[in-house]
């Protein structure tokens, strides 16, 4: 049991990658607080996570909203006490190409996906400063490294994201805080299954290893960030991508 009784808040985490980092995390142990917009999906979430053993709880929390987001750490404080591991998971697109591009839908992404993980990481920092421990694990993206056509504000979010980390891990590395974000390349969701197989196969061809990763794939890679064999790695980006940018 790699996080035995650590106390987890997840981002984002009714469904998709989140819920999957919930599930992994969980079967390591870790009680998990599934904060996610959708608090019905989360909490049917929570219950299933609640079946592994450990504590499962879903909280309504929208990210890009401060009130919403003290509010929320107060709840999971009052149920747990201490948090140990935070995963700013949630996220959104507004695709477009940059002419087309409105500014309503740029604040959105940017809100959500950056000031979101902004406004989560400073509760973060605040409650772990206290502890002299804890680990702050961020979800960015490839495109963050490699630009993608119909996603500036997003691959600009992600981006940013990169930046938030490696300061967050210099000014609190004294406070024995770590922070690192994993940046995935194509993962199959529900997402990637709308596209054509014409446009997946083209896809594919741009990965050395030849398929799209599974949400289990990024789920591994958080895990061991939660866990104490990463305490020595903070600032960094882990990369599961199946090559398609190294
Ligand atoms: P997803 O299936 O759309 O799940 C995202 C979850 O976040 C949903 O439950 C959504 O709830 C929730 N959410 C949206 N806005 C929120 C907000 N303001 N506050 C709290 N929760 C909110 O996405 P995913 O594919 O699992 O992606 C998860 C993360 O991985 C995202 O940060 C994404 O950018 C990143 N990522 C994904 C891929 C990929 O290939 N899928 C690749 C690289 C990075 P609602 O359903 O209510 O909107």
């Amino acid at each position: 049991m790699k996080l035995k009784e650590k106390n987890v808040l997840i981002t984002g985490a009714a469904q998709g990658i989140g819920k999957s980092i919930a599930f992994a995390m969980a079967k390591q142990g870790a009680n998990i607080t599934i904060a996610d917009t959708n608090l019905e999906k989360a909490g049917i979430t929570a219950q299933e996570i609640q079946a592994l053993g450990v504590k499962g709880l879903a909280i309504k929390l929208d990210v890009s909203n401060p009130d919403d987001v003290a509010s929320a750490f107060g709840t999971f404080m009052n149920e747990f006490g201490r948090l140990d591991i935070l995963v700013n998971n949630a996220g959104i697109t507004r695709d477009a190409l940059l002419l087309r591009m409105k500014s309503v839908d740029w604040d959105a992404v940017l809100n959500i996906n950056l000031k979101g993980t902004f406004l989560c990481s400073k509760e973060a920092v605040r409650l772990m400063s206290k502890k002299h421990y804890g680990k702050i694990i961020s979800i960015s993206s490839v495109v963050a490294f490699t630009g993608n056509p119909g996603q500036a504000s997003y691959s600009a979010s992600k981006a940013g994201i990169v930046g938030l980390t490696k300061t967050i891990a210099k000014e609190y590395a004294g406070r024995g805080i770590r922070a690192n974000a994993v940046a995935p390349g194509f993962i199959q969701t529900a997402m990637t299954d709308a596209i054509s197989e014409k446009v997946r196969d083209q896809m594919k061809s741009s990965i050395p290893l030849g398929t799209f990763g599974t949400t289990e794939d990024v789920a591994n890679a958080v895990v061991f960030l939660g866990s104490e064999e990463s305490d020595y790695i903070t600032g960094q980006v882990l990369h599961i991508n199946g090559g398609m940018y190294m």
